[in-house]
């Protein structure tokens, strides 16, 4: 708090401090709302990090805690919806170290924003357009509407 009253001392015009202060209180709540994913996607790390695993902090728009090692390349190779190089529990991000690219990351960051966005009705809502998408007659990933537009993130990485 004590950071954010400093930057607001600076010579910047009013707009941007409002700006910076209202993108801070969107990412906090943010962060809360999806708490409960978060704490998924934690537990998941926990063996990922026993098991030799590194994390890191990713400072994006929203940020995401980036969880990669053997246990994460194993637990990716084994996902009950088939072989992934990544995936975004809430605001972690579980990521296959070899093949891990700036797309990729792009790509889940933009689920870590929806999973903010959406909270623990994250999980419902993605389930509910894979179903809309069978309903249509279309695939349930390729034409998830979150997929869709996590892939047209990708396209700005
Ligand atoms: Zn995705």
């Amino acid at each position: 708090m004590s950071y954010f009253r400093n930057r607001s001392k600076q010579a910047l015009p009013l707009d941007v401090q409002q700006s910076t202060g209202w993108s801070m209180l969107r990412t906090l709540l943010g962060i809360l709302w999806a708490l409960p994913l978060t704490l998924c996607g934690l537990l998941l790390a926990v063996p990922i990090m026993l098991a030799g695993g590194q994390l890191c902090v990713v400072w994006a728009a929203t940020p995401a805690l980036l969880v990669s090692g053997r246990f994460a390349d194993y637990l990716l190779e084994r996902h009950p919806f088939g072989s992934m190089c990544a995936m975004a529990v809430g605001h972690v991000v579980i990521a296959d170290r070899q093949s891990l690219t700036p797309q990729i990351l792009t790509h889940e960051l933009a689920h870590v924003h929806q999973a903010a966005l959406w909270g623990g009705l994250f999980p419902f809502a993605y389930c509910a357009a894979s179903l809309w998408a069978v309903m249509r007659g279309e695939d349930a990933y390729w034409s998830n509407a979150f997929e869709v537009a996590a892939r047209r993130a990708e396209r700005h990485a």
